[in-house]
Parts: C-alpha cells; structure tokens; sequence
C-alpha cells in the first residue's frame, strides 16, 4: 500500500468534491445563485453521486430548511441548539434524518422532482458509493484505493460538519445574523467559511466580501462562467448595489 498517494489522493477527491458541492449544488441548486450548463450538470451529478451518495433534491431541502429556520428547534444542524460536537461529528446523520422526515423533501424542493434518471441512478446512493470506491480500487490497487476512499470521506464529512458547526459558532460576525466567517475554515471548504456573509446574502454566488476573505468557489464559478458552463445570476455587489424593490 502507498500510504502517501493514498492520502494525498483521498484529500484531494474531498477537495473535489466540496468544489462540487459549494459551486454546483449550494450556489446553484439550493440559492439559484447560478445556472448550471446541463454538459456541466450532468458529470457534476454524477461526480457526487459516486462520491458522496448523496441525493442532490434531499441536500438542497434539508439547507433551505436550514436557512428557512437556522439557531431555531426546526434547524436540522444547528450547534447552538444541538450541540457543537453533535454538528461536527454526526452531520451526515442530521441531514439524513430531516431528508427522510417526510414533510422536509416536499415542502423545501418541490422545484426539484425526481427525474428518471434520479429514480434509475442518483437516488441508489449505494451503488454510487460502490462504483466510486471500486474505482479508486482500480485506479491504486485495492489497498491504497481503500485509504483513498476513507480519507475523502472522513475528510469530506469532517468539512461539511465543519461548515456547519464551527460556522454558527467561531468566528467574525460582520453581518448580524448568527452565521460567523472564518477565513482559515474558508480555505479549506473553498469559501464555504465566510458563512456570516453567505447568511446575509444567500441569494449570491459570491461569499468573499472583504481584503483577505478567499472564497476558490467563487474563482471557480468565474472560470467555469468564462468558458460558458455558468451563467451568474447574483453576487454580492449586484445585491449591494441594486436599486430597493
Ligand atoms: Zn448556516
Ligand atoms: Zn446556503
């Protein structure tokens, strides 16, 4: 086993799959923030399905919800109610159970019906996990390809429990509302720490607002909207500077 490839390679999957899940389905799934070209949508999709298992109509409902009712009892992942330690270590478990509570799916993504494709693909979270890690089985031998996997998903919920624990709790808040930024935390989850900016502005794709905030999420979306696979819909300074409505 190569320790030290598989390491690097699992860190680098779980950067990977961040990028996708901050640009792809926050910024433009959940705030419609951006529109995502379909010849990008779909490799997206099927990126984080063999990454993450995770259904993408399931994670957009569970953080509306979160934005609908955050710091309230009715927050899914909210430290200030549950606990910190609860957010950061057991996320995933949070967001699943609100995702099958019955009520949150409906109420919270009803502009995202199953496709067919869903029903057939995206939804066996299972069988996206088995094809993702029997991949990197082949790709680095089955030794290494095994580190890979448990260090992108340790690493990934690690982040994501991140975001949303030590994101409501440690940190600047220059906007007043309960979410902090913290910049270190924003290297890592490509932007996602400047959290107390995205609470004041979720509708825009752009999270770093001040000198020294760095949001690559942000840079990625202006590449990938250079090169027409994004069309930006709001940022910050639009909303800033656009005329009361
Ligand atoms: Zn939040
Ligand atoms: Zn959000």
């Amino acid at each position: 086993m190569n320790w030290l490839l598989g390491i690097a390679a699992g860190l680098l999957i779980a950067q990977l799959a961040t990028l996708a899940t901050t640009v792809y389905l926050h910024r433009g799934l959940t705030h419609r923030a951006l529109t995502v070209h379909p010849a990008a949508a779909l490799p997206l999709r099927f990126f984080l399905w063999i990454s993450t298992g995770m259904r993408a109509r399931e994670w957009v409902a569970v953080h509306r919800k979160h934005h609908a009712a955050s710091d309230t009892p009715d927050d899914p992942h909210s430290p200030i109610v549950l606990g910190f330690w609860r957010v950061q270590l057991a996320n995933a478990a949070l967001y699943r159970r609100t995702a099958r509570d019955g009520a949150t799916v409906d109420t919270y993504a009803r502009d995202l019906p199953p496709s067919r494709l869903d029903r057939w693909l995206f939804d066996r979270a299972w069988l996206g996990l088995a094809i993702g890690i029997t991949l990197a089985c082949l790709i680095f031998g089955w030794q290494t390809g095994l580190l890979v996997s448990v260090v992108h998903m340790v690493t990934y919920l690690m982040m994501s429990g991140a975001i949303n624990a030590v994101g409501h709790t440690h940190g600047s808040r220059p906007h007043d509302n309960k979410a902090t930024n913290g910049r270190v935390l924003a290297l890592f989850t490509l932007g996602e720490g400047l959290h107390n900016n995205h609470h004041n502005a979720p509708q825009s794709a752009r999270f770093s607002e001040r000198f020294g905030e760095i949001d690559f999420g942000w840079w990625t979306v202006r590449l990938l909207s250079a090169v027409g696979l994004v069309k930006v819909r709001m940022r910050t300074r639009d909303r800033l500077t656009a005329p009361a409505s």
